[in-house]
């Protein structure tokens, strides 16, 4: 633990040495699920990452029509959801730029100049993310800054050399796709369970579940 200088707790990054491979998972997590852990999971053991960082949004711009929950309640879900894991951690870098729109763009350069250029960077994204990467703010730069992995997610397809390739061809070079184990979760689920009254049980961890009746989120429906 460090503290960041405003009072605020928050967990280590790993440290920066030659050879280090980090992964980045981002989202809004809103709220953490399975589907999420598993994908982080699968892409460390098969990349033979260090570490995953987890990175929730601040305020993501493409969810703006949606109000997303107050970011450190996503961040401390995020916290409770990872914290059994020794090769997982959270940063806090999007969530202390809560109040602005948050750009993976202006992550991608943190993290680039936290390791001066050491380290590997693994993004890691479902396939609907990825296929939406040509909205991204300066995509062309991102594909300069990481590789991206590119997991399968049920409903969605990855058509990448079609779609992505035929805009950006240097983008080809640096996305790799890797077939996850089959998780139909998403958090607009949760949320829509919860909002019907219907049990969230094994489709996040037991913790992020008593947090989330605890604070009695996503009790009323916003979408
Ligand atoms: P929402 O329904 O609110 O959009 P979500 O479940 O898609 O939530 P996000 O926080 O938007 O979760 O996603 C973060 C990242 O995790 C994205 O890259 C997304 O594609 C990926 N992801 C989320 N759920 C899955 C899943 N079940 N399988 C594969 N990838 C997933
Ligand atoms: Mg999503």
């Amino acid at each position: 633990m460090t503290n960041n200088g405003v009072g605020t707790m928050t967990l280590q990054l790993p440290e920066c040495r030659d050879g280090l491979c980090v992964g980045i998972m981002g989202g809004t997590f809103d709220p953490i699920h399975l589907g999420h852990l598993v994908i982080a999971e699968e892409v460390r053991i098969q990349y033979e990452l260090d570490k995953v960082i987890f990175v929730p949004t601040g305020y993501p711009p493409h969810k703006a029509k949606r109000k997303v929950t107050d970011p450190e309640h996503r961040y401390l879900m995020t916290v409770l959801a990872t914290i059994n894991n020794p090769y997982f951690t959270v940063s806090r870098v999007e969530i202390d730029r809560a109040y602005e729109l948050t750009y993976t763009i202006d992550t991608l350069r943190f993290f680039n100049n936290y390791y001066q250029g050491k380290a590997e960077i693994y993004f890691i994204t479902g396939a609907d993310a990825i296929m939406d990467i040509l909205s991204w703010k300066d995509y062309g730069e991102l594909f300069s800054l990481c590789h991206f992995i590119a997991v399968t997610r049920p409903g969605y397809n990855l058509n990448i050399e079609e779609t992505i390739g035929k805009v950006c061809p240097q983008a080809l070079s640096r996305i790799e796709v890797l077939e996850i184990p089959a998780m139909q979760i998403s958090s607009t689920l949760i949320r829509q369970r919860v909002v019907a009254g219907k049990p969230i049980r094994y489709l996040t961890p037991d913790a992020v579940t008593q947090y989330i009746y605890k604070n009695g989120l996503y009790r009323h429906a916003r979408e």
